[in-house]
């Protein structure tokens, strides 16, 4: 038998290597992070958007072994703005205009070092009461911003995609409430196939989170939206007539408040008229658009979201918080936590609380809501609509331009800042797949040009470049020099085909 380990002794050399900053080195550490971050946020418009650099070149300059030995900050700090950061793409850059357009607020910066910091854990009330209390206003501050019940059950968590495989995952439970597949499982029960259903144009995370739930992507139906990008309640009602009809089990139905590609919302008030005749659950996907209800010049021109039985937001979309953040809402009391909660002994309490871990199936959670609230109280409502104004002020003045130019075409039109060209240079255009060509090349001249960062989508077939706007130090000024960077990569792609 092997004598019991004894706890080891500690002696000089092992102590040096203990511990953490003093608070001293914590405090001079940080200006100097502080400093550096100020300084490269004052260059960041002669800084380019992207990278042009090969993979080898970065992993060559970032690949290095475990180090052995303590390592000087100074040389990590260096090593960082020598190597890290000259080869990002700068999302919060004023010319990033991929994707959605996203930025991070100086109040937000600052409270992701305080959460960091704290590092307390938002799973039950026990474990930080305060931490549960700002999640619960923040809740209800986006929900009041996105038009949704103020009294939903709401959780924060990292994705939106993660948010709408939850909200699937409460929708399934309760189209098979009877069958309490939480105990039993999903097989052996000869139920129908399940099946959901969403537009052509709607996020990718839908078809991940059928894929993950057993409900297959041969049974997610994406619907045909036609010109109009929207997801026709006749349509769907058809469809899910004739899926009863035939015996499947539809489980849940999801519509877009601004889908991705081009903005479009579909009409969730009559979705929702043709889900309550179906009992089947309708969830939205707000992740790009719903908070936009926030612009007061916006309301009453965006479907009301209030009928939903779940909603996905993303502060982290447009809300210039930065990433992790999206929110979780689920109108019928209850609901989430009855599909996910399951309490090992160690984390049982008597708070008579609500539990945040009960809503997902994230156990410990980061005191995300803090930047949220900073965010929010900093600028305040009418700061907050302001800068979206702002965003589609912008998004305007492009439209306009381009307008005036009869080379480029405006394929789809948003109530988000989000623009939708294609260049047809003149003359031209007869032949759809070398317009299309013409348009990658601009495109990908404009992101190696180091002046803006763009992507495209492809709308029924059609190649179109996307510009999306919203970060918050985009001027005027760059919105021009944009156009001026478009004008030139258009000029030249044509001139050398
Ligand atoms: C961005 C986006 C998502 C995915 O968001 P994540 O938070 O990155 O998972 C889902 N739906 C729509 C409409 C989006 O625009």
């Amino acid at each position: 038998m092997t004598a019991p380990l004894s706890p080891p002794r500690a002696n000089a050399a092992s102590s040096a290597l203990l511990g953490d900053w003093s608070p001293e080195e914590l405090r001079d550490n940080g200006r100097r992070v502080l400093d550096l971050l100020c300084a490269h946020q004052a260059r960041l418009r002669s800084t380019p958007v992207e990278p042009d650099v090969h993979p080898d070149t970065v992993r060559g300059a970032i690949d290095s072994r475990l180090p052995d030995h303590p390592q000087d900050f100074t040389s990590v700090l260096d090593d960082t703005w020598h190597n890290v950061l000259p080869h990002l793409t700068l999302w919060n850059h004023p010319s990033f205009h991929a994707y959605v357009s996203t930025s991070s607020c100086g109040p937000a910066v600052l409270a992701e070092t305080v959460t960091a910091a704290l590092n307390v854990n938002a799973l039950l009330w026990r474990a930080g009461p305060a931490v549960i209390a700002v999640e619960d206003v923040v809740l209800r501050w986006l929900a009041e911003l996105a038009g949704y019940p103020t009294d939903a059950d709401g959780v924060l968590t990292t994705a939106a995609s993660l948010s709408t495989l939850y909200a699937l995952t409460a929708a399934r439970e309760c189209a098979l409430a009877p069958y309490d597949v939480r105990r039993t499982g999903l097989t052996g029960h000869g139920i129908g196939r399940l099946r959901i259903y969403t537009s052509d144009q709607a996020h990718s995370s839908i078809d991940r989170a059928a894929m993950t739930l057993g409900i297959g992507l041969d049974n997610t139906i994406r619907l045909n939206t036609g010109p109009t990008r929207r997801l026709d309640p006749a349509t769907l009602d058809e469809a899910l007539r004739r899926d009863r009809a035939t015996g499947h089990l539809p489980v849940a139905v999801i519509a877009t408040a601004g889908t991705t590609p081009s903005g479009a919302f579909d009409p969730v008030p009559e979705l929702a008229a043709v889900c309550a005749r179906h009992d089947v659950w309708l969830h939205v996907d707000g992740a790009y658009g719903a908070l936009w209800n926030a612009e007061p010049r916006l309301a009453g021109h965006l479907p009301d979201l209030s009928a939903a039985d779940s909603l996905v937001v993303n502060p982290q979309k447009c809300l210039y918080t930065p990433m992790d953040a999206s929110a979780l809402y689920c109108r019928h009391p209850g609901v989430l936590a009855n599909t996910f909660r399951l309490v090992p002994e160690i984390l049982r309490t008597d708070s008579g609380q609500a539990e945040l871990m009960d809503r997902s199936l994230q156990l410990g959670r980061s005191f995300r809501a803090l930047k949220i609230w900073w965010t929010l109280r900093t600028f305040g409502r009418t700061g907050i609509a302001a800068r979206m104004a702002h965003s589609r002020e912008l998004a305007a003045r492009l439209r306009d331009l381009a307008d005036a130019t009869p080379a480029w075409d405006i394929v789809a039109h948003s109530p988000l800042p989000l623009l939708c060209l294609r260049y047809i240079p003149p003359g031209g255009g007869h032949d759809d797949e070398a317009t299309d060509r013409l348009n990658a090349r601009i495109l990908s001249h404009v992101n190696k040009s180091g002046r803006a960062s763009l992507s495209h989508a492809v709308l029924h077939g059609t190649y179109v470049i996307r510009v999306s706007i919203g970060n918050i130090h985009t001027t005027e000024d760059d919105i021009d020099a944009l156009w001026t960077t478009l004008q030139d990569a258009a000029r030249h792609c044509t001139a050398h085909p």
